[in-house]
């Protein structure tokens, strides 16, 4: 397995985990993420997002992209 001694762990690729993983590498601090689930699944859901979630978007810059498939 590859070493990551000098990563930081993110636990869990859900949206928390992905956003801090974002933010850690706009700021260039390597970090890796663990994920349990082998698989990408779709739950077809609608998504609503609150203002705080607009807000971390908007600071990830994912905003438009987002919009663009929504
Ligand atoms: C049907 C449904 C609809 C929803 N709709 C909305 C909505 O419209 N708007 C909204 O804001 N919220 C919605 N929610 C709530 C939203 O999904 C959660 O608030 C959000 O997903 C939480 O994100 P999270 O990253 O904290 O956790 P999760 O999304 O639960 O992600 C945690 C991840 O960690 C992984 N994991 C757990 N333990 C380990 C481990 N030991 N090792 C490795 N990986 C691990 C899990 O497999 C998972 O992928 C909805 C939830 C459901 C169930």
């Amino acid at each position: 397995m590859k070493k990551f001694s000098d990563h930081i762990a993110i636990i869990g690729a859900g949206i928390a985990g992905l956003a801090a993983a974002n933010f850690l590498q706009i700021k260039n601090i390597p970090c890796v993420v663990f994920e349990r689930s082998k698989y990408l699944g779709e739950h077809g859901a609608g998504i609503s997002i609150s203002p705080n979630g607009i807000n971390v978007l908007n600071e990830l810059g994912l905003i438009e992209e987002l919009r663009l498939i929504s």
